[in-house]
């Protein structure tokens, strides 16, 4: 039987045994998300239902699935949660979007995200601000924050997100499910909203870590109209989802993510994730990552550099919001970011100019190298590297929003993975209590599961026998039951 908490691998068999339709799967989630996106927020435009249901044996047939609204659908409006596209209707499908639509998704809608995916919490978007199904007092993480709580609270079975420094993993971890970004390169980024190019990677966040490997294996490849993607296969071996041990795998875990910042419950629950690695037969060892004190600083350099670039074309001429009071770029521009959009503006248009550039772009350059160089180091002695994924569980919304640097500490862990352009996951090892309140609620902590380059299938594997250690313990939020 088929439940909103289902793996799309289980709803795909249902499919072919045809013990359900795909009208029903699909209009058991629309119900849901008629339900509970009022009080959840997590969707911004909702789909027409579809006149007819694919009736193929092609991957997806049938299987519905959200987009966070960074990726252009033909004909449906795609905002970037900013008011600057507002009514922006694009022309074309991203690539992501075609590749799934060809393999017989379907799609029901367009997910909130932190305005043009800049944040981590949710509440940069201009409209809807979503809560996270664990508690709807906290944020749900973020950029890709209505596709995670969407996830989360069963309302689709998997989304597509974006991920330039943490926006897939973290509101992944935050809400309990499986976040997965590949290497940089392996989905095309055409048609999907750019924030910072050289770290933007499409991916997805879902149930479990097979569905991930699923939609990856058909989003992914060489796309002639994304110059940066990479032409290498990406077949996934489908043995590796039989697996119960992982006797073989090398697993190293940084010194340098375990110093300070870490809430020691989510401290408390990673280590036993380590130790249950260890358990399952994995060789975990100590590795050194030395310069990781400096991707956060890098990371703060190079993707503002590199999204006010990518934001100068919104002036409300060719398109945009246009401000009809005073008819200026400026004023459109004024208008149409919000205050984050802006201070990044401010930031990445500072460390590009005259007189700055050395010492800010260029240096951070250097340094992303010295990064990179550290973990092929790392990778010529262990098959993957496991941290945290985010230092504390969910926080209350408002907590963090005023104080940007404490917003952007939250990223220092998914970072580095980005500005290395590795594969990177978050994968449910379990609940904490939030440091700052000892009688609050259990709330979710991801264990990140980080892959040499194009090593994503020993990432899955890693990630999939873990998760399956934890199937009696990882549970879904109360009150979105059927
Ligand atoms: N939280 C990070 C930021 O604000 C990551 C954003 C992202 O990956 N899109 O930049």
């Amino acid at each position: 039987m088929i439940s909103p908490f289902s793996a799309l691998s289980d709803i795909r068999e249902a499919l072919r045994n045809k013990t359900v339709s795909a009208a029903e799967v699909f209009d058991m989630y629309r119900s849901r998300i008629d339900r509970y996106n009022p009080t959840l927020q997590a969707f911004h435009t909702i789909h027409e239902i579809p006149a007819t249901f694919p009736d193929s044996s092609s991957a997806l047939a049938g299987m519905p699935i959200a987009y966070k609204d960074l990726y252009c659908e033909r004909g449906r409006r795609t905002t970037a949660s900013s008011k600057m596209l507002e009514n922006f209707v694009p022309p074309y499908d991203a690539t992501v979007v075609k590749r799934l639509t060809e393999a017989g998704a379907i799609s029901i809608g367009k997910t909130i995200t932190d305005e043009f995916a800049m944040g981590g919490s949710g509440e940069n978007s201009a409209f809807e601000k979503p809560k996270n199904p664990w508690d709807p007092t906290r944020i749900p993480g973020g950029s890709s924050a209505g596709s995670a709580v969407a996830v989360s609270a069963g309302l689709i079975p998997a989304a597509c997100g974006t991920d330039t420094g943490g926006s897939i993993r973290q509101p992944a971890s935050m809400c309990g499910i499986v976040g997965f970004k590949p290497t940089y390169g392996r989905n095309s980024r055409y048609g999907v909203i750019p924030m910072a190019s050289s770290l933007d990677t499409p991916g997805t966040l879902s149930r479990t870590v097979r569905d991930a490997g699923m939609i990856y294996e058909i989003t992914a490849g060489r796309d002639p109209l994304d110059s940066t993607s990479l032409p290498n296969r990406t077949h996934v071996s489908p043995d590796i989802w039989t697996r119960h041990r992982l006797d073989s795998v090398k697993i190293g875990v940084p010194k340098e993510y375990f110093v300070e910042g870490i809430d020691p419950g989510v401290r408390t629950i990673i280590m036993r994730a380590i130790d249950r690695l260890a358990d399952l037969g994995a060789d975990v060892r100590e590795i050194s990552l030395p310069h990781t004190e400096y991707a956060l600083a890098t990371y703060y350099i190079i993707m503002p550099a590199e999204a006010s670039t990518n934001l100068a074309r919104y002036d409300g001429i060719r398109y945009g919001h246009t401000a009809w009071e005073g008819r200026s770029i400026a004023a459109s521009r004024a208008e149409g970011f919000g205050p984050e959009v802006k201070r990044r503006i401010m930031m990445g248009t500072f460390v590009l100019s005259a007189g700055f550039y050395d010492a800010y772009y260029r240096k951070a350059s250097l340094v992303r190298e010295l990064i990179r160089e550290d973990f092929a180091r790392a990778f010529e002695e262990v098959d993957a590297i496991v941290t945290p994924t985010a230092p504390t569980v969910a926080w209350k919304f408002w907590q963090k929003v005023n104080d940007p640097v404490k917003m952007y500490l939250e990223d220092v862990f998914t970072v580095p993975a980005s500005l290395a352009g590795l594969p990177a996951m978050s994968v449910p090892v379990g609940y904490a209590r939030p440091e700052d309140e000892p009688t609050g609620p259990e709330l979710p902590v991801g264990l990140q599961i980080m892959g040499a380059p194009l090593a994503e299938e020993r990432m899955f594997e890693v990630g999939h026998v873990l998760e399956r250690s934890y199937a009696d313990e990882i549970r879904v939020p109360e009150g979105y039951e059927e």
